[in-house]
């Protein structure tokens, strides 16, 4: 039997074809069929079969404690949901509906995303969802919705073929989305006059293999980016006509990147001048400007700014809405589109509708007859359900397909927050997530390819995943725990579906008249057309979708025209000093993800970095004393890691890269926090604006270890 299907990894969403042999062995390979990975994998996707074959860490039947000292028990479906429904109920009506919460995933398909935000924003009464998917992407919507004026994607992967000049900031494609990175590669060698431009502060592979390489420091990104606009704006070298016809805020942003000359700017950025005059030049002699950005611009204080003053490059130079030409913030979830689309952030509601808005909260309202109103203000996001539990506020959260014990920034502060919590639900597949060891209930969810429903990848491409195996144990599909929740919570008329497809079809319904309009889009349709982009009206029955938004320079403003920012260039992250003098980032590894309980399952893909390293640059080791392979302590103003020095000149001189994948279980010892855990160290700031938290910017001291 072989099955299609999308890979549960990364945002690129990559088509995967499934063989199972009689005797139930899995084999994956890509799908040739599939227009955004036409064939290819990477070493995750490869290894897709393995995560799945290896169920030694499955959750596989509910589980309860009715007190903290008292162990784990196997319970039924009824008893851990009857259970969760009366202590929900209660604090709601003890407390109000704002102190119960939902934090959910990325990984989570649309239709579970939709139903759990149906359930707290149109039954409970409160916008206490929020999603991992805060800690990636919020700043590149709101960058989108500001400039734009919605949360949309203008492009798509085919014009990565159109484009003849990569600006990739912030990015490292060839590790963190391979297949984007082999088709940009495999179009630059048949086309030599192809250029790429990569800014980060670190040598990365994709710095490597860029015709130039901007190492700026850490913060300085809207330096460089108002330099470049200031450069073309002087020299001549923006498209006068769009700026004037399609854009507003000309006037403004001129004045904001004429407070720095390009020799100053470089000097903050610790750049030469002349590679931001050649980025410019660049920009302007290309046919089609294509940026590439993720966590280096997204996850910052400052990451609405950061973004705006990139999609400010493209809107000076009109790139945006023709083939090869547009800002293009990829997602590093397999699902954080769908979310985005279907209102699983705390501000948002279905379709990219608005919470604030009250014509929205009515729409919706009416269309799930909710027995009460939307709250009109957004709920808490990923940080702030974490402050609120810490002081008491929110007393129950209910966690869904994520790992916040690891993931989240100051992680010990978030381990305080589930510890103090009245109330704690994990939903999950795996008991090596170290968050569910903070549960009162723990509900056993089904997995990849044991359960059906669809996401959206990076390019607004919709795809359908079948179910193909049973799920182990007592697992239900996410969906099913949700309606069967709602239906405890006495919300049953609402909550009542035969299967996955009716919510997916109830959603699509919701996104009638809308930018976001998928009303054309059936589980039939996907099935039969393997995927399609969003928007897709019911009118268009014969296309494949929209490929690229804002073809005709109109965009979803409430003028139509574009907005230029005037974002200030300053950077708010907690100040080094003399005692935290180096400045530490954290990311990804080439072959594993997020908190590694998929990856960290298959030995092939441990085998690239079996632990966490700290890359250090050989200056700053010297000064410390720190020799290649010598063990380090990391402090900073929250707490310690322990973990094994890298030097490498691949790195700015002053700045630290630490891994965020591994936590207390992963690091080879569940009793210590500090050998390893990234977000011992990370800090709770924030984007004031897309509630997004810093984590490229952390204050740091790295000392040779010393034994106690
Ligand atoms: Fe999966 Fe992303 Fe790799 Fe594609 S690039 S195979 S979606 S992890």
């Amino acid at each position: 039997m072989t099955h299609q299907t999308t890979c549960c990894y990364c945002g690129v969403g990559c088509g995967v074809v499934v063989k199972q042999a009689t005797g139930g062995q899995l084999s994956v390979e890509g799908d040739t069929q599939h227009p955004s990975n036409r064939g290819m994998l990477c070493s995750k996707g490869m290894n897709l079969n393995y995560t799945v074959m290896d169920q030694s860490d499955r959750l596989l039947y509910p589980q309860m404690r009715f007190s903290r000292d008292r162990p784990m028990q196997r319970v039924s479906w009824d008893a851990a949901l009857e259970r969760t429904a009366a202590v929900f109920k209660t604090f709601i009506q003890k407390y109000g509906p704002d102190s119960v919460a939902f934090y959910v995933s990325g990984q989570c398909l649309t239709e579970e995303y939709y139903l759990v935000s149906k359930l707290i924003k149109g039954f409970i009464g409160s916008n206490n969802i929020d999603t991992n998917s805060r800690l990636c992407m919020s700043s590149a919507v709101v960058g989108y919705k500001l400039s734009l004026g919605e949360d949309a994607v203008p492009v798509c992967y085919d014009d990565i073929e159109e484009a003849d000049l990569f600006y990739v900031q912030g990015a490292n494609p060839a590790w963190c989305h391979p297949i984007i990175w082999r088709r940009i590669e495999a179009h630059k060698a048949a086309n030599p006059q192809v250029r790429i431009i990569c800014v980060d502060p670190r040598r990365t592979d994709t710095a490597r293999s860029a015709d130039l390489h901007l190492p700026i420091r850490p913060g300085t990104d809207i330096v460089l980016n108002h330099a470049i606009a200031r450069e073309l704006i002087d020299g001549g070298m923006i498209d006068a006509s769009f700026v004037a016809d399609h854009t507003d805020g000309f006037t403004a942003l001129r004045d904001v990147v004429r407070l720095r000359t390009v020799d100053e700017a470089a000097d903050i950025c610790g750049i030469d001048a002349d590679a931001i005059r050649q980025t410019a030049a660049w920009i302007s002699q290309s046919k089609g400007f294509l940026s590439l950005w993720t966590m280096g611009m997204n996850q910052s204080v400052v990451g609405v700014n950061k973004n705006l003053s990139l999609i400010n490059l493209h809107l000076l130079t009109g790139r945006i809405g023709t083939p090869g030409n547009g800002p293009f913030s990829l997602t590093g979830q397999p699902n954080a589109m769908g979310g985005r689309e279907v209102g699983g952030l705390a501000n948002a509601l279905p379709a990219h509708r608005d919470v604030t808005n009250a014509a929205h909260r009515a729409e919706m309202e009416a269309f799930w007859n909710s027995p009460v109103p939307i709250a009109p203000k957004p709920g808490l996001t990923a940080t702030e359900l974490v402050d609120a539990l810490n002081n008491d506020t929110l007393k129950a959260i209910w966690i869904i397909n994520t790992n916040p014990a690891v993931s989240m920034p100051d992680v010990n502060s978030t381990e305080k927050a589930l510890k103090n919590a009245r109330f704690v639900v994990v939903q999950d597949i795996s008991a090596r997530a170290d968050t569910v060891a903070f549960a009162d209930v723990v509900l056993p969810a089904a997995g990849w390819l044991e359960k059906e429903g669809t996401m959206t990848n990076a390019e607004r491409r919709i795809t359908y995943l079948p179910k193909v195996l049973d799920v182990p144990g007592e697992a239900l599909p996410d969906v099913e725990i949700i309606w069967r929740f709602a239906q405890k919570m006495g919300f049953g008329d609402a909550f009542t579906y035969p299967n996955a497809e009716a919510v997916y079809a109830e959603y699509a319904r919701s996104t009638a008249n809308t930018n976001v309009d998928v009303t054309g889009v059936t589980y039939a349709l996907l099935k039969e057309k393997r995927s399609i982009q969003w928007p897709y009206s019911l009118a268009d029955t014969e296309s494949l979708g929209t490929s690229r938004l804002f073809t005709d320079h109109t965009f979803y403003t409430p003028n139509k025209r574009a907005q230029l920012h005037a974002v200030p260039d300053e950077n708010a992250s907690e100040p080094t000093d003399a005692d935290f003098p180096l400045v530490l980032t954290t990311g990804r590894v080439r072959d594993q993800w997020h908190t590694m309980t998929k990856t960290g399952r298959v030995a092939k893909l441990n085998q690239h970095a079996p632990l966490p390293r700290l890359q250090l640059h050989p200056d700053d080791a010297r000064a410390r004393a720190i020799r290649d392979g010598q063990l380090v302590t990391i402090t900073g103003r929250r707490g310690q890691v322990r973990v094994t020095a890298e030097l490498s000149e691949d790195i700015r001189p002053g700045l630290c890269f630490l891994p965020m994948h591994w936590g207390r279980a992963l690091a080879g010892n569940p009793d210590s926090s500090t050998l390893g855990r990234a977000n011992n160290l990370t800090n709770a700031l924030i984007d004031p604006r897309s509630k997004e938290p810093d984590f490229k910017f952390t204050a740091v001291e790295v000392l040779p270890y010393q034994k106690p």
